[in-house]
């Protein structure tokens, strides 16, 4: 028999992979489960991109290989617009999720480490493990909503001041659901340029930030900031398989070498789906009004949890931005150790077949595995039905 790559020895099955076979078992043998596991946007693709999809269905062509100039322009406008970015067309780079890029980011980038916060985004590091780079988790604090601290990074930094870096920053944040202020990422910019990082700012969930305006650390730090932005979350299109990075000038080099590692694997992203993202991209009240819509809807759900579960005595930060929360139960430490659980794997198997609520554990989000903390995920409904109620009801809070 011809065996597998050795890599493939160093990726493990995830750790939310238990979670989703148990949670099978548990529905095949008739019982119910709270899918408060999963991470996907509960609504509809917005009307008017759905309809530019169904126009564009006979677009049959290979798109250039970074994408569709008239979308890379749209893209390139709404960066300036909202952040006041001065991104140009030939800046942005589309691929087949946000996923993919990072992941050809991994592939095509050289460095001697790749930093994360602990916790961050569970695809981060077997990318990294496929791609034979070395992560360092940075740890973080509760005093700081998990987040990570600008000393932290510092002081890591100064151990071994030749090494070349990378980071990736995900604000708002899956797993924590909370986000940087303006100030922090200030003062993480100011440590991330003195030792020449380069930062993929994983903004997928910014257009889902609950209220004021999200910020980017490319204000801050913008020679060295790839963005790394899509349709999935803030869309509901997922599926579509949509990504965008959008480069700075001073990354070109970096840009090149993934569109040569692009154009020997996906090609080009699906052309209709191209077509049909300039829409998503030329903003109207129809979108101004999913979206406020969309964040309202959001907000109210994750602040009701939030709000039902500290009452009972579990913490968490607040929720700021996207689809989570990350609640901790540390408390009840004691307990759960003389119950025989002994990390966020065993206390999340041992939550699902006992109550049939299915969390995720913290572990396979690069937090100690003894560490009690779950990412809950509060979009378990059905979404098409609650915005519809909430546009017909706009006076609703
Ligand atoms: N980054 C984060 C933090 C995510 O949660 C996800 C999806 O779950 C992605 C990136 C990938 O999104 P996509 O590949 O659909 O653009």
């Amino acid at each position: 028999m011809i065996g597998l790559n050795p890599t493939m020895a160093k990726v493990k099955p995830s750790a939310t992979l238990v979670i989703n076979e148990l949670s099978a078992k548990l529905i095949s043998e008739g019982k119910e489960v709270f899918r408060l596991g999963f991470g996907q946007s509960p609504f509809p693709v917005p009307n008017k991109v759905v309809e530019a999809l169904k126009k564009n269905a006979h677009q049959k062509d290979y798109l250039p290989v970074q994408g569709l100039k008239s979308l890379r322009e749209e893209i390139g406008s709404f960066f300036r617009r909202h952040y006041g970015l001065p991104v140009r067309a030939e800046e942005v780079f589309i691929g087949p999720g946000s996923k993919e890029l990072i992941y050809n980011f991994q592939v095509s980038c050289a460095f001697d480490e790749l930093l994360l916060p602990a916790p961050s985004w569970v695809s981060y590091e077997p990318q990294a493990i496929l791609t034979g780079h070395k992560v360092v988790w940075l740890p973080t604090k509760k005093e700081n909503g998990w987040k990570l601290n600008a000393k932290v990074l510092e002081e890591h930094c100064k151990k071994n001041p030749d090494q070349k870096r990378a980071i990736i920053l995900n604000y708002p944040s899956n797993p924590l659901g909370n986000t940087y202020s303006d100030e922090e990422l200030q003062a993480l910019a100011e440590v991330l340029r003195k030792k020449q990082i380069i930062v993929v700012a994983d903004e997928i969930y910014g257009e889902v930030h609950h209220e004021g305006q999200h910020q980017t650390i490319a204000k801050h730090y913008p020679e060295r900031t790839i963005i790394s932005t899509g349709l999935s979350k803030w869309a509901g299109a997922g599926g579509w398989r949509f990504g965008v990075f959008v480069f700075p000038p001073q990354l070109k080099y970096l840009q090149e070498a993934m569109a040569i590692v692009a154009s020997e694997t996906f090609t080009s992203v699906s052309a209709p789906i191209q077509y049909a993202a300039v829409e998503a991209y030329k903003e109207d009240e129809s979108l101004r009004l999913y979206l406020e819509h969309t964040r309202k809807i959001l907000k109210a759900v994750g602040l009701y949890v939030y709000d039902e579960l500290t009452t009972i005595g579990i913490s968490m930060p607040k929720p700021e931005g996207g689809f989570y929360l990350y609640p901790n139960f540390e408390k009840w430490r004691p307990y759960l150790i003389s119950r025989g659980l002994t990390n966020s794997e065993d206390f999340c198997s041992h939550l699902l077949s006992e109550t049939g609520v299915a969390l995720l554990p913290g572990m396979a989000f690069g937090h100690p595995h003894d560490h009690f903390a779950a990412r809950l995920s509060y979009v378990d409904f059905d979404g098409e039905k609650v915005l519809q109620y909430v546009m017909e009801n706009p006076g609703i809070n």
